[in-house]
């Protein structure tokens, strides 16, 4: 699994400060992939002169994350390097737009197994989880108040001591800044936009956070043990509320140059014609543009079509067993989602040329029915070479994906933050 912890609040990618969290990434990534890598190894791996490894390994052994330890290989002596697994437990905390969901795990089993390739290894075991609704429009305070609540009542049903919890992550659909840490729009949290999310989150919890984009963390948690684990390039799709993405680029999640790059669901699809509501002229969406994906495209959009037509309030889970049985307007609704969603990737595919799409998210339960028209119009978007192969599949880990993605970015931060 790739190292990935956002720096809070410290300075941007390219300072010294970032650069030299950079390479401390890069060598837990390094070590982790390998196993047991010597010094050599790891320079080999990296990249990184001989010289820096050795500092950032020595540093590293100094707070505990690390052991080196003098062996003979090949008849002769080397530094062989190991990463200590992290004590104590961490939480994962995934806010949505009427929802928060809390998972907690043992640090150390946040690690990355060894498994045979291509086959993920199972999801990082929770020893206690719990899910309850927050008002439309809550506020930060709201949010993290109901949260700590959950997160109180998971700790103790696990029977863990709240001194045993040693980092969290939370996941917000929205964007995160990582050179402020500031949660921006278009975030459909509008209590949360300009917060520093991980800074409120820490004083409010007691414990080190760090924060991310939830589309960003299913695809961490999809990387780590599910459908992501055996490619190097690929996109992750959430489709709920919001629509989002992450991208993983030659093996690693990308987050360009602020940090917030995925945001596929505020892509224009067509801005010049009767939106999906009817009207004249596309949708406006809530970051001021029209045509955007999402508002063709979101859980939103799809029950907002059909619930005039039954004359009642609609769940995407009902929509799917409508559809299932054979209801013409459900399957016409969701194969169009899946035709709009298609586009935006057929051009995001000519661009990234990604081996695999993996839907996540709450319309991802409509499988095939929305996957293949989705496919579909992929292929038709994209430039032909680009779209050739490109697997499109659900995402493994379903509906707990984000708050699994949380709780492995409340991993790496046990790992990196200790001593
Ligand atoms: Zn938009």
């Amino acid at each position: 699994m790739p190292r990935y912890v956002q720096p809070v609040n410290a300075a941007g990618p390219g300072s010294p400060a970032g650069l030299r969290e950079a390479n401390r990434r890069r060598v837990l990534d390094a070590v982790l992939a390998a196993g047991e890598p010597t010094q050599a190894g790891i320079a080999a791996a990296t990249g990184l002169a001989p010289a820096t490894v050795s500092n950032i390994v020595r540093q590293l052994v100094d707070v505990g994350s690390l052991t080196a330890t003098t062996t003979v290989r090949g008849g002769r002596r080397v530094r062989a390097v190991r990463v200590v697994p992290p004590a104590g437990h961490v939480a994962g905390i995934d806010f949505g737009h009427r929802h928060v969901r809390v998972g907690l795990a043992r640090a150390a089993d946040t690690l990355p197994r060894t498994t045979a390739e291509g086959v993920p290894g199972p999801p990082v075991p929770l020893v206690a989880e719990r899910e309850a609704d927050l008002p439309d429009g809550h506020g930060v305070d709201d949010g993290l108040d109901t949260a700590a609540v959950m997160l109180d009542q998971a700790l103790a049903a696990a029977g863990v001591d709240r001194a045993e919890l040693v980092g969290v992550g939370v996941g917000l659909p929205a964007p995160v800044d990582v050179r402020t840490g500031a949660v921006g729009e278009p975030g459909i949290l509008p209590g949360w936009v300009g917060v520093d999310a991980a800074h409120r989150a820490g004083r409010r919890l007691g414990v080190p956070v760090a924060v991310d984009n939830d589309a960003l963390l299913g695809t961490l948690a999809e990387q780590a043990w599910g459908a992501l684990a055996d490619v190097r390039d690929a996109v992750y799709l959430k489709l709920s509320d919001g629509v989002g993405a992450g991208l993983v680029l030659d093996g690693r999640p990308y987050r360009g140059r602020t940090g917030t790059a995925g945001e596929i669901g505020h892509v224009v699809v067509a801005d010049d014609a009767g939106g999906p509501t009817g009207g004249v002229g596309s949708t406006v969406c809530r970051c001021g543009n029209r045509g955007c994906l999402e508002t063709w495209a979101s859980t939103t959009t799809v029950v907002g079509l059909l619930e005039p037509l039954l004359g009642r309030p609609l769940t995407i889970a009902e929509v799917v067993a409508r559809a299932r049985a054979g209801h013409a307007p459900s399957r016409r609704v969701l194969a169009d989602t899946g035709g709009h969603v298609g586009r935006a990737l057929g051009g995001l595919c000519s661009v990234l040329t990604p081996a695999r799409v993996v839907v996540g998210g709450e319309l991802a339960q409509a499988g095939d029915l929305l996957i293949e028209p989705l496919h579909a119009a992929l292929v038709r978007w994209a430039l032909p070479g680009a779209a050739e192969g490109v697997e499109v599949v659900p995402a493994r880990l379903g509906a707990r994906a984000h708050v699994l993605g949380a709780v492995a970015l409340a991993g790496e931060l046990a790992l990196g933050t200790r001593g």
